[in-house]
């Protein structure tokens, strides 16, 4: 059957209904959208029981619809800070913000519905549970919003060999598993096994019974420096640290000194260097709790898990099938390079402004109906990829800013912006004469320019090695970087 649209939206993750509920919002199109998941919200369906949003529900989701109530946490680690959704609490706030869209009459949701490709004619979707094919003919564009697909672990392959008699589980399966170890293996060094340690611990696991094999170590930002809204002032001091550290460090290295002598970045061991950086978040409960971990592994990716041994790449460690190892070591974000976000009949998703990934696809979704030549909105949208190492931080935060700066000279634009729920500085003009709120729109202002200029640099001096894909629990110290092409259009 041959059926017709304006837009052919192939993800029904976080991405692509943000973009979704964006464009119908400014234009009048039909726009169908397709997921070959049971139902929209993408990664979060299938994550750990445990797992919550890092940053505050405040400003994630959809534009037209809260998430939450902008609540302050009373008790736990995030005490004093907005709430954070629970994963299925994100899985119905998914579900409700696609069931608004399908009642305007102008989107059609097709769950459980896989794109295939380009024909001659349309795009081919193949209906998952029935095997049917089906044809959809686009009127404007196909919009790939699969393009930066989370890697996680329900869904991804260990990456190592595990021998039958070994006791693996994925990090889903711990609630279940856990009682019945006697102590746990850790396998990764990013933000799932940072949830599953902190998990075990507050399940009353002693820290004694955790080893943590940790590949490369992490920096972490304080989770102080993400509250919006009547915190706000906290999330600009973050962006003039930023700054400040960008326009004075001579080099990679010590752009990190500067950050985590400031309290913008966070490493569970001071006293071991970390290359790793993500862009997540930990607030000062959970460090506190990671840091009791004393038994450490850092000996290079896990390779084989056997019943009495575990190998690395750079040597082994003894285990007992008492151990019960948890896989914590899918990537996460997704890695893929930069590629023009418009495109004659095509839209790919990807960062724009770093680490806010809805805000993003709502952002590209107001520039597509707003602006005609694909140059003017590659100009308006750059893609930054995500990030994996600190060499990638000087690009990444550089062209955040200078992006930035072109959306100041477009009225409609910047207006969009500053009234987005999704903009997690929304709030600072209510703010923005109160002493520490003006304290840190000075010190930005003071040091962005030279900045840009001396992050720009930096990104224009690294060299690049030849190395391995990265994954969550990969890198040793020969570590890789990508180097990015300035791409505005
Ligand atoms: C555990 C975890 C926690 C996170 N927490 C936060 C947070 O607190 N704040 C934040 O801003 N970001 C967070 N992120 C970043 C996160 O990547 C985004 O928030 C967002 O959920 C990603 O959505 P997405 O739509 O880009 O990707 P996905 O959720 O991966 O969605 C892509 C969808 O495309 C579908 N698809 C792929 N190929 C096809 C095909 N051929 N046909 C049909 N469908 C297809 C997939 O089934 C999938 O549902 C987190 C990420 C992870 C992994």
């Amino acid at each position: 059957m041959l059926v017709s649209t304006d837009y052919l939206v192939v993800g029904a993750g976080a991405s692509g209904v943000a973009f979704v509920d964006a464009l119908v919002a400014e234009a009048d199109v039909e726009v169908t959208v397709i997921d070959r998941r049971e139902a929209p919200g993408g990664h979060w369906l299938d994550a750990y029981p445990f797992v919550r949003l890092h940053t505050p529900s405040a400003y994630y989701g959809v534009n037209s619809l809260p998430l939450g109530r902008d609540r302050i946490d009373e008790d736990g680690e995030n005490t004093g800070f907005y709430e954070r959704a629970a994963g299925a609490e994100v899985c119905e706030y998914f579900a409700q913000a696609a069931a608004r869209l399908t009642q305007t009459g102008r989107v059609r949701v097709l769950t459980r519905h896989e794109h295939l490709g380009g024909t001659s004619t349309g795009e081919q979707v193949r209906d998952v549970s029935t095997g049917a094919l089906r044809e959809i003919a686009i009127r404007r564009k196909v919009v790939d919003a699969r393009y930066l697909e989370a890697s996680i672990p329900a869904t991804h392959r260990a990456p190592f060999d595990v021998a039958a008699s070994a006791r693996v589980v994925p990090v889903n399966d711990l609630p279940t598993a856990i009682g019945s170890a006697g102590s746990y293996a850790v396998l990764g060094a990013g933000k799932t096994a940072v949830d599953a340690c902190v998990w075990l611990l507050d399940n009353d696991v002693r820290p004694d019974q955790i080893r943590w094999i940790r590949p490369r170590d992490a920096w972490f930002y304080d989770r102080r420096h993400f509250q919006p809204l009547g915190q706000v002032a906290a999330i600009m001091e973050g962006i003039a640290l930023d700054a400040e550290a960008g326009a004075q460090a001579a080099g990679v290295e010590e752009l990190f000194e500067r950050l985590e002598a400031s309290g913008r970045l966070v490493r569970i061991d001071p006293s071991w260097p970390a290359v790793m950086y993500r862009g997540t978040m930990l607030s000062a409960g959970e460090l506190d709790a990671l840091r009791q971990i004393e038994d450490v592994v850092r000996l290079g990716r896990v390779v084989r898990i056997e019943a009495d041994r575990i190998v690395l790449e750079r040597g082994e460690t003894a285990t007992s099938t008492d151990v019960l190892h948890v896989d914590c070591s899918a990537l996460g974000l997704g890695d893929a390079p930069a590629t023009p976000i418009f495109a004659r009949g095509r839209i790919v998703l990807q960062q724009v402004r770093h680490l806010s990934p809805c805000f993003n696809a709502a952002l590209i979704a107001f520039v597509e109906a707003h602006r005609d030549d694909d140059t003017d909105k590659n100009r308006l949208c750059p893609p930054n990829p995500y990030p994996s190492s600190i060499w990638d931080w000087p690009r990444m935060i550089s062209r955040t800013w200078k992006t930035e700066a072109r959306w100041l000279t477009e009225p409609d634009l910047s207006a969009w912006v500053a009234n987005s729920r999704l903009n997690l500085l929304r709030a600072l003009p209510d703010h923005a004469t109160e002493p520490p709120a003006q304290t840190a729109i000075k010190r930005y202002l003071t040091h962005v320019g030279n900045a840009i200029q001396n992050l720009t640099q930096l990104h224009g001096s690294l060299v690049q090695p030849a190395t391995s894909a990265p994954s969550d629990d990969a890198g040793t110290c020969q570590e890789h970087h990508r180097k990015e092409p300035e791409m505005t259009g």
